[in-house]
């Protein structure tokens, strides 16, 4: 039997997963984890105003992952969720800090205190600006 669609029938769509990606794109972890997470940010950040652009108009909001969310329970149960917890886990790390980037392009002191990269998409991002 022959082939019943033609193929490339979205061809309109066909960068609908790129869009989807930078859609969805958040803050990055150094950006929470210098900025957001400092006591005062993070206040403010929890109680939003009213934003009816906005998923849940603002009012349910997860400062370590950047997220907002459309009631109190899904908050809630984001909060107990593993992709919250691994945030968690991920932040508890220390931030990618310029002089780091400085430490990986072999500028400045390195040997002085070895140290494990956190996590290799951060490295890649942060690459180009170094
Ligand atoms: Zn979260």
């Amino acid at each position: 039997m022959g082939r019943l669609r033609r193929s490339r029938a979205h061809h309109a769509r066909r960068d609908v997963q790129r869009g989807a990606r930078t859609r969805v794109r958040t803050r990055d972890l150094d950006m929470i984890q210098l900025i957001d997470l400092d006591p005062k940010n993070r206040a403010a950040l929890e109680a939003q105003a009213i934003d009816y652009e906005k998923p849940g108009l603002a009012q349910h909001y997860c400062v370590e992952c950047a997220k907002y969310f459309e009631t109190d329970a899904a908050l809630q149960s984001h909060w107990r969720s593993k992709v919250h917890k691994r945030r968690l886990k991920q932040l508890r790390e220390p931030a990618y800090t310029i002089e780091e980037s400085e430490r990986a392009a072999g500028l400045g002191r390195e040997n002085r205190r070895p140290q494990t990269v956190s996590s290799t998409t951060m490295e890649t991002d942060m690459m180009g600006t170094a």
